[in-house]
C-alpha cells in the first residue's frame, strides 16, 4: 500500500488538486469529485516540452479511445479531461508551475519504480 501513497495527486500536489476540486464544485460534477482523492499520477505528458506538467490519472491509452464520452474543464493552470465519466488526464499550461510539477512528479515516478 504504502508504494503508491507518493503518486497519489492529493498528497503530491494538494493546491492543484485544490483548483480541481474548486472547478468541480462549480460545475456540480459530484460524480467526478468523488474520484479526485483517490486519484493517482499514471504517468506524464510526453509532449517533450519541459515546462509541460500534464499527466494522465489513467491508462494513456485509453485517453486516445474517440469512442469514449470526451469531456474538459478548465481550470486557473489547464484543463481536467474525462474520458467516459473518469478523470483522465490534467492538462498543464507549460509555464513556470508547469515545470515544477514535472519535476515533483518525475522525483515521485523515479522513488517508485526502485
Ligand atoms: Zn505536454
Amino acid at each position: 500500500m504504502n508504494s503508491f501513497q507518493s503518486l497519489k495527486l492529493v498528497l503530491l500536489l494538494p493546491e492543484l488538486t485544490n483548483d480541481i476540486i474548486e472547478k468541480l464544485k462549480k460545475e456540480d460534477r459530484s460524480d467526478l469529485l468523488n474520484q479526485v482523492q483517490e486519484l493517482k499520477i499514471i504517468s506524464l505528458c510526453e509532449c517533450g516540452d519541459p515546462n509541460c506538467g500534464s499527466f494522465y490519472t489513467i491508462e494513456p491509452s485509453k485517453t486516445e479511445n474517440e469512442q469514449l464520452n470526451h469531456e474538459g474543464f478548465r481550470t486557473p493552470l489547464g484543463l481536467i479531461e474525462v474520458f467516459d465519466g473518469e478523470i483522465g488526464f490534467i492538462e498543464i499550461m507549460p509555464s513556470e508551475i508547469g515545470k515544477e510539477i514535472r519535476t515533483k512528479i518525475s522525483k515521485a515516478l523515479i522513488r517508485e519504480e526502485r
